[in-house]
């Protein structure tokens, strides 16, 4: 990849690289909230990015939610005018990528969340039922779906060792899809305490499958792709904003896009200085072009 900078900027700076874009794609957890804490400024942000005729969207890795739940979201936390086609989920994605690019002929098996499974449901992929097993069901007996085309694994708050062992056993088909909704390791809750992230999950499944995914999520360019045929996209006018090296400045990379690294989240300046400084030439593309503290310190460049 190019040679990326790692610069830290601030006021004219920052006017000047979002005159040069008509595209602001944000990551979402630690760029424009963290949980349910707004990050200060960010909606006044979208809102000014808006009005002087960029066109915005949100990239998230997070499957949970079905894209109506983010407006709420997004309406419960003080944005007054982001609308559902601006949101690009992994969950969203993955229903797309199993409708439009595998044309999945059968049922998808899901280790995931409400939000995947209601993203499939919208696209009219189907599933196999999600119901809890007899308490006399166990990995010895239960009963093979002899119709599952594809598993897909996201982040599963209800992750068993029996759906490890049903999805395992799915795999063993070479022609079942294996999807991942994406690859993030963990995720920073509050107090000091983390989750593990769906691709801890899904790092289980490839050991027990010895197979490897499909990420659908960032890194991934699918998503990018999703969005590029909803919208008329020219990489070279659109910023990717992210909080995380590994996926968000990734996935800038893998798409062509100018990235940002904002410092409200999980990613820090030193870290993405020890990526530009260091001799492996596969670590290049964690490194960002532009870095500023907050996307609220783009309010001072927007207004005059
Ligand atoms: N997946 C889950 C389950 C999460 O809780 C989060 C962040 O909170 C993410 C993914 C990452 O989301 P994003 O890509 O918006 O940072
Ligand atoms: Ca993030």
């Amino acid at each position: 990849g190019k040679a990326r900078g790692c610069h830290k900027i601030r006021g004219a700076q920052i006017r000047d690289l979002l005159d040069s874009k008509h595209n602001i794609l944000f990551d979402c957890d630690g760029v424009i909230w963290n949980g349910e804490i707004v990050v200060a400024g960010a909606p006044e942000v979208v809102t000014l990015l808006k009005q002087q005729g960029k066109r915005v969207f949100f990239v998230t890795n997070n499957c949970t939610r079905p894209r109506e739940n983010y407006v709420q979201k997004f309406s419960r936390l003080g944005f007054t005018d982001v609308a559902e086609e601006e949101i690009f989920s992994s969950a969203y994605c993955s229903a797309a990528y199993l409708r439009d690019v595998a044309k999945v002929q059968g049922k998808v098996f899901v280790i995931g969340c409400h939000g995947v499974q209601k993203e499939l449901q919208d696209a009219g992929v189907p599933t196999v039922e999600d119901v809890s097993d007899a308490p006399d069901v166990s990995i010895y007996n239960f009963p093979l779906e002899p119709d599952v085309k594809a598993v897909l694994v996201g982040y599963d708050e209800r992750f068993t060792f029996m759906k490890l062992a049903k999805a395992c056993c799915y795999l063993r088909n070479s022609e079942c899809l294996f999807l991942a909704t994406d690859p993030d390791p963990w995720h920073p809750l509050r107090g000091g305490r983390i989750t593990p992230g769906s691709g801890s999950l899904t790092a289980a499944l490839e050991t027990a499958s010895s197979r490897k995914a499909t990420v659908i999520g960032k890194p991934s360019r699918f998503m990018y792709e999703c969005i590029a045929s909803q919208f008329d996209l020219d990489p070279e006018r659109s910023l990717m904003i992210g909080d995380r090296l590994e996926t968000d400045i990734l996935f800038g990379a893998n798409c062509g896009l100018d990235t940002m690294l904002t410092l409200t989240g999980v990613s820090t300046l030193e870290e993405a200085q020890e990526y530009r400084d260091s001799e492996a030439p596969e670590k290049k593309d964690f490194v960002p072009d532009y870095v500023v503290d907050t996307i609220g310190d783009f309010l001072e460049a927007l207004e005059d």
